[in-house]
């Protein structure tokens, strides 16, 4: 493979498989022709490799995840290793049909936080808006492949309408990310129509696209696309690509193309087992990732999802994986390792212990080498100097969402799990102890409701007691 740094950033062809030496260079190029050349059968993938049994059996089964290879993605698959690291993303092999304990056909609950199709708000100030089902090719361990593949369920026009109208009326929302399917599979008038629609929303600050065109058909990002997208800047772009031997220089040439239209682009890996749970691995795919100008963003560990199993890690691998990277390259290079909580939670980041320790005022840490040092806490630190220049910033509203921050900023004491009070309550009347008029007895002194909260029923005389530096006496 050349070298990207060295590569000339042309339309030049670099991957092609021997099978279609034929096909004109303009052809080739040509995203279109990559689209509706795509193989998905035994029969199209015989020619270009060595087909296993298991491979074969799985080819041949009903009610499959969807296949679909494009040609230049296929170029990339060793003809004669099954352990092929490219070949294992998309080639189902009969390991796909072993069910496992807890897997889930939608594992992070997102059909469920959908307010309308397709359209998950998760977090208090983003969106995932799922545009279409369709991708360039189709990932083995895909989490959405519940829709994903299927053209039955894509969306609407009106479900379009739908979403984008929600996105509207909901100010706290002031970033969108579009995925799918692949975003960058839609027509293109069809994705300037969304991003334009998007654009036009004051309260949407920026909106980024979820893709691997990048890196199933470097050729669709053609001049025209970058032109379209840089109409939309503040636009971020994160491609997904998980092995070193997917970053080809035609990648580069397509990364290199988009970065030139002003649009940042970050990386979005899975962990996946005998593709990518190496240190080894991901040091030459993070190091090949930074010198296109693409910034590791997060590697996810694999969902629970149904055909999934057989790619899952255990946890510690992507530790271990963390610890490999942090110190040891550039910080640039080191994504963030995620759990997607199932059922829901989102994001949830991982990492090796660096606190070893604390104590009043020392914080004792140890570094990548394992150094073990001290950080001297000041006495003297004063949190309040900055509120007036804090002051200065509208606060945004998180309503519900405020959690373990919300403890910090003393909003509110603990969070209860659902029903906690009812079990606590253990069946008991109301006595003398515990009836309506005590319930402030359990009530923190200064804390809850800050501005603009309702204030819980007392809540507003004791704040003020407070203020008034009253002494509190005993009751
Ligand atoms: C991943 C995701 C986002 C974006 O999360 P970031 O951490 O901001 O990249 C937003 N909404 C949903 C539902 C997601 O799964
Ligand atoms: S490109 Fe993304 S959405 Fe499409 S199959 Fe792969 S993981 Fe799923």
């Amino acid at each position: 493979m050349a070298n990207a740094k060295n590569s000339p950033l042309t339309d030049e062809v670099f991957t092609r498989a021997p099978y279609w030496k034929d096909v004109p260079d303009e052809k080739w190029m040509d995203w279109r022709w990559q689209m509706s050349h795509r193989l998905n059968s035994v029969q199209d993938l015989s020619v270009i490799i060595n087909l296993t049994d298991s491979e074969r059996k799985a080819l041949s089964a009903q009610g499959l995840f969807r296949v679909d290879i494009t040609p230049y993605f296929a170029s990339l698959m060793d003809a004669d290793d099954p352990s092929c690291p490219v070949r294992k993303q998309i080639i189902p092999t009969a390991r796909e049909m072993v069910s496992f304990e807890s897997m889930m056909e939608d594992s992070l609950a997102e059909d469920k936080h959908s307010p309308v199709p397709g359209l998950v708000h998760r977090y208090p100030d983003r969106v995932l808006m799922l545009v279409t089902t369709q991708c360039a090719s189709y990932c083995r361990y895909c989490t959405r492949s519940r829709i994903v593949g299927d053209p039955t369920q894509t969306f609407s026009r009106s479900e379009f309408d739908a979403q984008i109208e929600y996105i509207e009326q909901t100010p706290q929302i002031r970033d969108v990310l579009l995925s799918g399917g692949d975003p960058m599979v839609l027509a293109p008038k069809l994705l300037d129509m969304i991003l334009s629609r998007l654009h036009a929303i004051p309260h949407v600050e920026i909106v980024r696209i979820g893709s691997r065109v990048p890196v199933f058909l470097p050729m669709r990002i053609d001049e025209r696309f970058c032109e379209m997208v840089s109409k939309y800047h503040p636009l971020w772009i994160n491609i997904h690509v998980n092995s070193p031997k997917e970053v080809t220089p035609e990648l580069a040439a397509a990364a290199d193309r988009l970065t030139r239209a002003g649009v940042p682009l970050g990386n979005q890996s899975v962990l996946l087992a005998g593709v990518n749970d190496s240190v080894r691995i991901q040091r030459k795919l993070v190091h090949e990732l930074v010198k296109i100008r693409v910034r590791p963003y997060y590697l996810y560990q694999c969902d629970l999802v149904e055909g999934a199993g057989h790619f899952r890690t255990s946890i510690s691998k992507g530790i271990e994986i963390m610890e490999g990277l942090r110190g040891h390259t550039s910080g640039y290079a080191v994504p963030t390792y995620v759990v997607d909580a199932p059922g829901g939670g989102g994001k949830i980041p991982l990492q090796p212990n660096y606190i070893l320790s604390q104590g009043v005022d020392k914080v004792v840490l140890r570094n990548f080498e394992g150094f073990v040092t001290t950080y001297s806490e000041p006495r003297d630190y004063d949190a309040d100097e900055i509120k007036t220049q804090e002051a200065l910033i509208e606060p945004r509203p998180e309503t519900g969402q405020d959690g373990i921050y919300g403890l910090l900023d003393g909003r509110r004491m603990f969070i209860e799990p659902q029903g906690f009070a009812d079990v606590h309550a253990r069946g008991g009347a109301e006595h003398r102890l515990r009836s309506g008029e005590q319930a402030q007895k359990w009530q923190p002194l200064g804390i809850g409701a800050l501005e603009g909260d309702k204030l819980a029923d007392g809540e507003e005389e004791k704040r003020q007691a407070l203020a008034d530096g009253e002494e509190k006496v005993g009751e």
